[in-house]
């Protein structure tokens, strides 16, 4: 049974799940197999909102609810995990920034290039070599004035789209002193001089989204490319990433929907013992766990996004979302798997790729044990 969407939120899913049906999903296994990238799907995921999630109408964007887009990277995760994370990485992290912390001369330099499909992406530079949980104590990437502009030298590490993006919003430090009010955020065209994007990383699943690591040497920007007010870096990471983790949740869910239809399909077609497999209980059990596991997700995501609606606190929902979602994933697509036999651990079958691609939600934007961390913080807060 679906949730109990509007008529508007009704539309856009089938509006989303067509266009995920006929540009995704058939090139999946492409993109995996020959790590490139599918630009063909940004040029039309352009015209029909996709690339502007978060942004308001006044600057290309199609300025969607929570809802709507979790419903639409549940949508892009069913199709292809490597494109869904992609496109998660352009909205949730490399716009959503400027959109909702950007100067007015930001957004109306950029935000309208990023969202129309016609040229590159945006990303978000956050990880470090050294760092990735603990942003505020190990980020050492800096940024000094120097009259009018920003003077960058670091290191960023797992840069989703940084290949593929026009620009990369870049945490940086603006104090040496530490402290929660050290961090910034500055927005790095990707042609400046000085910054290195290194070649993709070899990774083990959503092998068609690019992910690299990016050195800044005496990298100049303009000192209005500051994102909001100084020392607010770490302030708005945490902001972005509440949103984001609703969005990686919803890939999981979107991938295991995928696992979980495909493991159906073959359970019905093929027979041991003289019959068909979907009628051995083992079997069945499975696919009730996978049917009350996405269920349950998808639920308690709608409710986070729906807190977010109200505009109401939401972290610790977005981290239960973020923390059951990914985890679930895991064990629909493994089970998933498993249903298929030999079959399912053949490339020839797309569940291992969906069981290699969700192995990362667990991963990005924060990762389990944090999500955990977020949770317990609250609870034992009281
Ligand atoms: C494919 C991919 C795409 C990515 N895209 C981006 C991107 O676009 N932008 C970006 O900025 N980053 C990106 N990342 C980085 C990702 O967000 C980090 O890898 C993640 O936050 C974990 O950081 P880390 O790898 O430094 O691990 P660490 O922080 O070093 O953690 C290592 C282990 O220690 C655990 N740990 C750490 N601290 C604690 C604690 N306090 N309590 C308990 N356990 C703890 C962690 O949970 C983990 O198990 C991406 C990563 C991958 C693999």
């Amino acid at each position: 049974m679906d949730f109990d969407l509007n008529e508007e939120q009704k539309t856009w899913k089938k509006i989303v799940h067509d266009f995920v049906e006929k540009e995704l999903r058939p090139k999946a296994r492409e993109v995996d197999e020959t790590e490139e990238f599918n630009w063909e799907a940004v040029r039309k995921a352009g015209p029909v909102g996709l690339l502007g999630l978060n942004i308001p109408e006044e600057y290309g964007g199609s300025n969607v609810d929570a809802i709507s887009n979790a419903i639409a990277m549940e949508e892009l995760g069913w199709g292809c995990g490597s494109t869904a994370l992609a496109f998660t990485a352009h909205n949730s992290l490399g716009c959503a920034p400027v959109s909702q912390f950007g100067s007015e001369e930001l957004k109306k330099k950029w935000l309208p290039v990023v969202v129309s499909g016609k040229n590159k992406l945006g990303s978000l530079a956050l990880t470090e070599p050294g760092t990735g949980s603990d942003l505020q104590g190990g980020v050492t990437t800096r940024a000094v004035k120097d009259g009018d502009e920003w003077v960058i030298n670091g290191a960023k590490m797992w840069n989703t789209n940084a290949g593929i993006a026009e620009y990369i919003v870049t945490l940086v430090r603006t104090d040496p002193q530490g402290g929660s009010k050290s961090l910034s955020m500055i927005l790095v065209p990707t042609d400046s001089k000085g910054l290195t994007i290194h070649p993709a990383e070899k990774k083990m699943g959503l092998r068609g989204s690019p992910t690299h690591a990016v050195t800044y040497e005496d990298v100049r920007v303009p000192l209005g490319n500051l994102i909001g007010p100084e020392g607010r870096g770490l302030h708005q990471t945490l902001a972005i990433l509440d949103s984001g983790r609703l969005s990686i949740g919803a890939i999981a869910i979107g991938l295991a929907r995928g696992a979980m239809e495909l493991a159906i399909q073959y359970a019905k077609e093929r027979k041991a013992f003289g019959q068909s497999i979907s009628e051995f209980q083992a079997i069945q059990f499975k696919i009730a766990n996978m049917e009350m596991e996405i269920d349950l997700a998808r639920t308690y995501i709608y409710k986070a996004a729906w807190l977010k609606d109200q505009k109401r606190p939401y972290s610790r929902e977005a981290a239960i979302a973020k923390l059951y979602a990914t985890e679930m994933a895991e064990r629909v697509c493994y089970d998933a798997i498993q249903i298929h036999g030999g079959y399912g651990y053949s490339r020839e079958y797309h569940v291992e790729r969906m069981y290699r691609d969700a192995r990362l939600m667990t991963i990005g934007e924060g990762t389990s044990e944090i999500q955990r961390l977020v949770i317990a913080r609250q609870v034992l807060a009281g």
